[in-house]
């Protein structure tokens, strides 16, 4: 009776086996990135206020349209893009409803999509869902910049979309502007989509500034960006975030997210347009919050036998171990949360082929200081 799997080499995603194995062993979790602290309370008093003003009915399809209007004025602030909220602006029940949704949208089976690895999990088995086939190039260490040779010589007929995530999880990595003025020339006259992953739009250090494909007319034109408001807020548990396409992609992509999901939690609408108009101040000051809990996990580990190259952007930083033991990553991360109390990620399992020898993991800072401290007195003693 049960039909072939569709995803038959898929298994429960790193995340999720991670953070369980954490609980189970009282580990200091650093594994699945969301912070350890809450949202800011002027955004929850407006989710309170919002249930108790009986704003509990289905939402528009699209988004709220007052919280367009407010994500329409940040575009134009930050990314100086200008957007029409009625078409070219779609409220999504997260990140992840909207990268699946936009590949569910545009891409058809035998179309190739370039992913760059190590890539996001969600990424490969959506491709293969709408039946594409993913083209897997690899981001080299140690600074994992984009390899744009590669890039042009894996374009083919087929391309139809190549996935961009900046800045990068789970390398902390973040795209330049030369890189980003070079992958416009290389897609200048095809019929390439761009679906940038921007999610960690804010937590991006040392002045860098994030090259959204938002930022370049040339490329926003065949672009899907996709925003995550959890990350922004401290709110990784509402899912909802959004997405931003000129109106022929939008009115596509809203094709496939009326039956994915229709629309997203009301209150949460709300309360997110009332936030973003009254404290534009928050998201420009995330990147100084971020980095400052970037410096400190990595001053703590100086004494440390892990090597790292501070993170360019994200809330993650990758340690390499290869001081302390030869084990496989992940074989290496248990270990350390069941025995040390310290749980990360393996980044192999971000790979279709994982580089031989390579002593990764990733730890998520987005944690108050008192447990960054306490996970790094652990580690400094390996
Ligand atoms: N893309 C990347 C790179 C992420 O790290 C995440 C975090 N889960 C997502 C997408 C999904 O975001 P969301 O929680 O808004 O669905
Ligand atoms: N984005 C988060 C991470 O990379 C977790 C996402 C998830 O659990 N699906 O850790």
């Amino acid at each position: 009776m049960l039909p072939p799997s569709k995803l038959p080499d898929v298994g429960t995603t790193i995340f999720t086996v991670m953070s369980q194995l954490a609980a189970d062993c009282g580990a200091i979790n650093l594994s699945q990135g969301y912070p350890n602290f809450n949202g800011p309370a002027g955004l929850l008093d407006r989710v309170s206020y919002h249930l108790r003003a009986g704003h509990n009915q289905y939402a528009p399809m699209a988004g709220l349209p007052a919280l367009r209007d407010a994500i329409a004025v940040k575009l134009r602030a930050v990314y100086e893009r200008a957007t029409d909220p009625d078409t070219e602006i779609t409220v999504t029940s997260g990140a992840t409803e909207a990268l699946y949704a936009a590949i569910c949208a545009f891409v058809h089976p035998g179309d190739e999509v370039i992913l760059f690895d190590p890539a996001f999990d969600s990424y490969d088995p959506a491709v293969r869902l709408a039946g594409g086939e993913p083209v897997h190039l690899p981001l080299h260490a140690p600074d994992f910049s984009l390899d744009l040779d590669a890039v042009a010589a894996a374009i083919s007929p087929r391309t139809r979309m190549v996935v961009l995530n900046t800045p990068h999880n789970p390398t902390g990595a973040a795209i330049a502007a030369d890189d980003m003025q070079r992958l416009a020339a290389l897609v200048r006259d095809t019929n390439i989509l761009l679906l940038g992953d921007e999610v960690y739009e804010h937590m991006i250090f040392d002045g860098r500034r994030h090259e959204s494909l938002l930022r370049y007319p040339e490329l926003a034109d065949r672009s899907i960006a996709v925003f995550s408001f959890g990350k922004n807020y401290h709110v990784t548990g509402w899912k909802i975030g959004y997405v931003v396409a000129q109106p022929e992609l939008t009115a596509e992509f809203r094709r496939v997210h009326q039956f994915v999901q229709f629309c997203v939690a009301t209150p949460l609408q709300y309360a997110l347009a009332d936030f973003l108009e009254s404290d534009p101040q928050h998201y420009a000051e995330l990147p100084m919050f971020y980095e400052k809990k970037r410096n400190l996990f990595c001053e703590l580990l100086q004494g440390s036998r892990f090597r790292l190259t501070p993170s360019a952007g994200t809330y993650f930083q990758l340690l390499d171990y290869a001081a302390i033991t030869d084990e496989p990553d992940l074989d290496y991360a248990r270990r350390l949360t069941r025995e040390s109390g310290v749980a990360c990620i393996p980044v192999s399992v971000f790979y279709e082929r994982p580089p031989a020898g390579q002593t990764l993991l990733r730890f998520c800072f987005a944690k108050d200081d008192e447990t960054l401290r306490a996970a790094t007195a652990i580690l400094d003693q390996l």
